[in-house]
């Protein structure tokens, strides 16, 4: 199968578009302008239902809708657009408006990025202490653009906001000064749109470090849910598999964290031929998705895609609340709802599937899991646990806030029982894990 892309330029082209009305083609148009818009030929044919598409999930994960931007910036962009202005005017616009969208939530830019020999290293995260994220700058788009993206800032050209890299040798020192780090996380964008011979240039050099103690390569992808066929039928699909096949015969564990956000997407014929060669390769897939109104705000959705994941050999492991950047007011679910959803989903899957957690806020401080919703002597309160923290001593420390049926993110919750700090505010940034980082590199 050959891939074709659509973007703003071409989106006309879809065979399948003059489905739409005018104004929902107008509205791709002035919703693209701001937000990043990507699709291609496997998702529009294979997994968009074109008899109902507003209806449809599947196409409100790729196609911006009027919606997604707030109503004062939708007519302000269609005005423009409709008045025919200048690209540069309209360009403006759009980077103003995507200016207060938050495009860098969770202090990402500011403190994740590590130093090591004096030097910021620009397209790696250092957050959680096992793991390190990497960026390669090959990896930094995607097969298609989901709409509820909070990389969306990658996307669309917004300069230094990029997370990109090269720098394969400064990642190697870096987890070789680091014996603490067991995982890295090649991420992005998606690594899985970089040629074969990219990707295992990228392999061959961090295997032929042989760091002892890096015992997990983990990929983010979402490219089996949005082009199957790169396992498949692409030109250099059994190289890259190949390469896949060379970390585990290294040892080491290899993990797919593969992105699904609807059973839909494990329904095709080319996405269970992708996973049966993935997993040829020795790699596990594990499956992640954040919990999004308007596509799969139903327990149901989840239940049956956990089932079809296990039946596929996958195995669930988080459900995310949608970030606080990009189009989140159009996402985004009060977090008694999404813990409502959850629980509701698990109760209704064996064990087997209960290994997912959630549904957990990628916060400042961590990942922020809701146990759940119960009553302490007499006052209704929110039970919260960090699954992952900045500081590893954190984890797992049941805490409490006040019940709020409204609040979306961990910053909009208030500490229960009149207590000023939640525990993890209290310290004086006291960071084992930052102190080694700073001895490390004052060696
Ligand atoms: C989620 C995340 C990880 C990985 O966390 P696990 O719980 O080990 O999957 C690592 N770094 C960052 C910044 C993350 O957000
Ligand atoms: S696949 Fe991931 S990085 Fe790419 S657009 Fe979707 S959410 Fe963003």
């Amino acid at each position: 199968m050959k891939y074709k892309s659509y973007t703003l330029r071409n989106f006309r082209e879809i065979p399948q578009i003059v489905k739409l009305r005018k104004d929902e083609r107008f509205a791709i148009e002035v919703v693209g302008s701001v937000l990043p818009f990507k699709t291609n030929n496997y998702f529009v044919d294979e997994l968009v239902d074109w008899d109902d598409p507003q209806g449809d999930p599947m196409f409100r994960l790729n196609f911006p809708q009027k919606d997604m931007l707030e109503p004062a910036d939708f007519i302000r962009m269609a005005g423009l657009i409709g008045e025919g202005a200048e690209r540069s005017e309209i360009t403006e616009a759009a980077n103003a408006i995507r200016m207060s969208l938050n495009p860098h939530p969770a202090g990402q830019m500011e403190k994740n990025v590590p130093v090591h020999n004096g030097r910021r290293l620009e397209g790696i995260q250092h957050k959680y202490r096992e793991t390190v994220l990497f960026f390669p700058s090959q990896g930094q788009t995607c097969h298609s653009y989901c709409t509820f993206c909070f990389r969306w800032p990658q996307f669309v050209g917004m300069g230094d906001l990029r997370f990109a890299s090269s720098e394969v040798d400064a990642l190697i020192g870096y987890i070789r000064a680091h014996p603490e780090v067991s995982d890295l996380l090649i991420t992005g964008g998606d690594p899985m749109v970089m040629g074969a011979k990219t990707f295992s240039m990228y392999i061959d050099r961090i295997l032929g470090a042989n760091i002892e103690h890096l015992r997990t390569i983990r990929i983010g992808t979402k490219s089996l849910a949005y082009w199957p066929y790169r396992y498949t039928t692409d030109e250099d699909a059994p190289d890259l598999l190949r390469t896949l096949g060379k970390i585990t015969q290294s040892g080491r564990h290899l993990a797919f964290m593969a992105h699904f956000n609807h059973p839909r997407e494990l329904g095709t014929h080319a996405v269970k031929d992708a996973i049966r060669l993935i997993k040829d390769t020795g790699a596990e897939i594990r499956t992640q998705s954040p919990i999004l109104r308007h596509i799969n705000d139903d327990p149901k959705v989840w239940s049956s895609m956990w089932r079809a994941q296990v039946k596929l050999g996958l195995i669930p492991y988080y459900m995310f609340q949608v970030r606080n950047t990009g189009a989140q007011h159009y996402f985004s679910l009060p977090l008694v709802q999404s813990w409502d959803i959850f629980r509701e989903a698990y109760q209704n899957v064996s064990g087997i599937a209960r290994t997912v957690r959630g549904p957990s806020m990628s916060a400042e401080p961590g990942k922020v899991r809701v146990v759940g919703v119960t009553e302490v002597e007499g006052q209704e309160v929110m039970v919260l646990q960090m699954l992952q923290g900045r500081n590893p001593e954190w984890v797992l420390w049941p805490f409490f806030a006040e019940y709020d049926d409204k609040a979306q993110w961990l910053d909009e919750l208030k500490p229960a029982f009149g207590h000023e700090k939640f525990f993890f505010e209290d310290e004086e940034a006291v960071d084992p894990h930052h102190q080694l980082r700073l001895q490390i590199n004052e060696l």
